[in-house]
């Protein structure tokens, strides 16, 4: 019982702004969506302020490293002037493998997703990276805040995708 209650205190609860920088990371996803890149976008938090913030832009760049949270850790580092950015990472997807290992480089503190990625997601969906004591590093995870918002953009990214593949073999 002691146990049970004392892991209770230790795991720190939900944060009022979360919604509010997912809000942030959203619109990131919004105008990767514009430039017909599939829609994600990350920003990254660091007391209480955002210092960096990123975009899916692969097709883009025609750059595999180029994810939306590797952008944000860029820009948060160049800013802050130190690999050791901390704070808070809010993406609109699942990180894939690649970045869940970014987000331990850079000394992240915690992390909070929208929507999970069934396919490629390595924080509980294909592998769990980021499972507490696997690397001498820990994330604090919070999954699911706006979920909704960021998995139904991905959606219609896709459905418009199919949609003009369809035309593209029509004509
Ligand atoms: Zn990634």
């Amino acid at each position: 019982m002691a146990g049970r209650l004392s892991r209770r205190r230790t795991r720190r609860p939900p944060e009022p702004e979360d919604e509010r920088w997912m809000r942030e990371a959203l619109k990131q996803a919004r105008r990767a969506a514009a430039e017909g890149e599939v829609p994600v976008g990350a920003v990254l938090v660091v007391e209480g302020k955002v210092v960096g913030r990123g975009r899916n832009r692969r097709e883009t760049r025609q750059d595999p490293l180029a994810h939306a949270e590797i952008e944000a850790l860029r820009q948060a580092s160049r800013k802050l002037g130190t690999w050791r950015v901390a704070g808070t990472m809010y993406s609109t997807l699942e990180p894939c493998p690649m970045c869940a290992g970014a987000l331990l480089q850079a000394r992240v503190e915690r992390l909070v997703y929208a929507a999970r990625d069934p396919k490629a997601g390595a924080i509980r969906s294909v592998v769990r990276l980021l499972k507490r004591g696997r690397f001498n590093h820990t994330v604090a995870v919070r999954a699911g805040v706006l979920a909704e918002e960021a998995g139904e953009m991905l959606a219609a990214f896709f459905k418009g995708l199919r949609v003009r593949g369809a035309r593209g073999r029509e004509g």
